[in-house]
Formats: C-alpha cells, sequence, structure tokens
C-alpha cells in the first residue's frame, strides 16, 4: 500500500488515539483522500473491439480497478474507480494507445463500494441509440456531429442570438424531472434508443431551422444525438463538451442550469451548490423532491421520485402502484 503524505499526516495527527479508533479515523481519511472515480469516452476508430478489451481487462485487474467499460468499433466509453495512484496509472497507460491518447477523463471522488465489479464488454455502440451503421467515426470523432461549444460559448450563443436558442435535452424524461436546462425541450423518451423514433414524430420539426444546443450529463449522448439530428434535416446543432457536468464546474447555479443532476451510480443526484432549485415534485405526495429511489419492491425496482418526509415515513419506499410495508 502506498501512503499519500495526506495519509501520513492522517498517522501523526491521530498518534495518540487508541488503534481501534485510530483503525478507523485512518481508514476513514484513507478512503475518501484516495479512492478516485474517473468519466470518461472517447470516439475514434477500432479496429479490433475484442482485442482492446482483453487489453483494458489485464489492465484494471492488475491495478485493482473496478467499475465499466465499453468498447466498439466507435471508441470506448468507461466509469472506473479504485486507489488514486492506480487510476492515475490507467489513465497514464491508457493514453499510450494512439485512439485513445485525447480522451477527457472526468475525475471525481468516489467511494469503491459504489462499483463492486469490473465488467468489460464489446457492444455494437458505447452508447446505444440503436443507430450503429449510421455512425462514422475517423480521428476527430463522430462524422457530421453538432459543433462542440465549451459553456461559455453556450453564453456567448446566446447573447448573440437571444431567445431563438433552443436547448434540447439528450436524456431520459425522468432524468430532466430534477433538473435541466431554462426552457429546454425535454423529449417524450423514456430510454435512449427511443430519441430516433421521437425525433422521426415529426413532433420537433419547428425546431429545424432554430439554433439548437444539445445536452447531457457527460457529452456523449449528444456526440450520437446531434449526429442523428442533424441527418435529419435539423440544421444547426450544437452540443455542450463535457455536458452538464463541465457547464456546472464553470457556472453551477448561476447560469442556465436549474436544479439536480440525476447520475447513474449509487449517489443517484448531485447538486453544483447549495443555491440549486429543487423543480421536482415527490410522486407520492407532490412535494418538492430531488432524488430518486428504486421501488424496494424487487419485482418492480422502478425510480420513484419522492421527497424526504416521504422517505422518512416510510422505511421502505415503493412506487405508486406497489404497497409500502407499513402503509
Ligand atoms: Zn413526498
Ligand atoms: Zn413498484
Amino acid at each position: 500500500m502506498t501512503l499519500t503524505t495526506d495519509g501520513q499526516n492522517t498517522s501523526v495527527m491521530s498518534g495518540n488515539l487508541c488503534p481501534a479508533v485510530h483503525h478507523l479515523y485512518f481508514r476513514y481519511i484513507f478512503r475518501i483522500d484516495t479512492t478516485k472515480i474517473i468519466l470518461f469516452y472517447t470516439f475514434a476508430p477500432i479496429n479490433d473491439p475484442e482485442a482492446i478489451r482483453l487489453w483494458q481487462r489485464s489492465l484494471c485487474e492488475s491495478l485493482g480497478l473496478k467499475g465499466r467499460i465499453i468498447i466498439s468499433r466507435h471508441g470506448i466509453n468507461g466509469t472506473v474507480g479504485g486507489p488514486l495512484a492506480a487510476v492515475k496509472k490507467y489513465v497514464r497507460t491508457t493514453r499510450e494507445y494512439g485512439a485513445f491518447k485525447n480522451i477527457d477523463f472526468k475525475w471525481s471522488d468516489g467511494d469503491i463500494e459504489d462499483f463492486p465489479r469490473l465488467v468489460i464488454r464489446v457492444r455494437d455502440e458505447i452508447v446505444t441509440f440503436g443507430v450503429s451503421d449510421e455512425i462514422q467515426v475517423d480521428e476527430n470523432g463522430i462524422v457530421g456531429g453538432g459543433k462542440h461549444l465549451s459553456p461559455t460559448q453556450v453564453h456567448e450563443l446566446i447573447q448573440e442570438r437571444g431567445e431563438e436558442v433552443v436547448f434540447f435535452d439528450g436524456r431520459n424524461a425522468y432524468e430532466a424531472a430534477i433538473g435541466k436546462f431554462k426552457n429546454a425541450v425535454v423529449p417524450d423518451v423514456e430510454t435512449t434508443p427511443g430519441f430516433v423514433a421521437e425525433l422521426e414524430t415529426g413532433k420537433y420539426d419547428h425546431l429545424k431551422d432554430k439554433p439548437i444546443v444539445t445536452y447531457c450529463t457527460g457529452g456523449i449522448r449528444c456526440e450520437v444525438l446531434s449526429m442523428v439530428m442533424k441527418n435529419r434535416g435539423f440544421k444547426e446543432v450544437y452540443q455542450i463538451a463535457g455536458g452538464i457536468v463541465r457547464y456546472g464546474e464553470k457556472f453551477k447555479d448561476g447560469g442556465l442550469w436549474e436544479g439536480s443532476l440525476y447520475i447513474f451510480d449509487k449517489r443517484m443526484n448531485m447538486e453544483f451548490s447549495d443555491d440549486a432549485k429543487t423543480i421536482g415534485v415527490c410522486q407520492l405526495c407532490d412535494s418538492p423532491a430531488s432524488r430518486y429511489y428504486n421501488c424496494t419492491n424487487i419485482k418492480c425496482r422502478k425510480l420513484t421520485l419522492a421527497c424526504d418526509e416521504c422517505v422518512a415515513d416510510n422505511e421502505r419506499v415503493t412506487c405508486s402502484n406497489c404497497t409500502p410495508i407499513n402503509a
């Protein structure tokens, strides 16, 4: 085990504690200081996804990392967690492969227990829209996608074009229910593969000549969505580089984002500051709510948006179709 400077300081600081307390204290500090999670993706041509899978598997295993990685002939998409030193080594080694040299790794503090397993798979798409054959990639990423805007460039576009600019949510409707850009269009989709059919209904045809800014959690879904939209006649499509995560890092709750960000791990959601608005509504009592729970009926598991009071009242949160155990 490699001790960080912080870890060594901890040992000195807690030197007078009894051994059991010392052990707990040390474990606590060690965990929050040194466990890191990285989120990353890149679109680049991969000739032999299976070979990359085997390489990534042995790399992660040798470093003791857990998480989930998807590889396709269009690129790689992953969430990996583990001790800081091991994650750093993973990043360095992964970047040595030419197609992965420009991967933008997003770092966050995390708990390794959020990732009990290591799952690495080859799929048709690294984010499933059901348009595998429509995707073409070259060394610059997806061919024909929307122009990437930094968070600052998003604001510049709005200054220039005003209310003409349309934010288009590239996530599932339940994600947008707790947080979204002001006045965004939220397509009625429950899963990402639903986007193509939703766009082809014609519901959004009146937006085809407007400047459209697509956004999603970390940017990956908009890489595909913006291309899919352009291919279907939307003329001026942009995407927020790094997604809501990067926008929130820059502007927190002082810009055009409103509410809480849904995230795909045990944390379920996050806010960018203490000023975050609550825009969601508890599905059990209609009070403001920002946090989803899985219905505790194991045959259901439906995501249920519930307020703190309903959660405190019910030992087991259930969706509105299932009966709470103590109701
Ligand atoms: Zn409630
Ligand atoms: Zn249920």
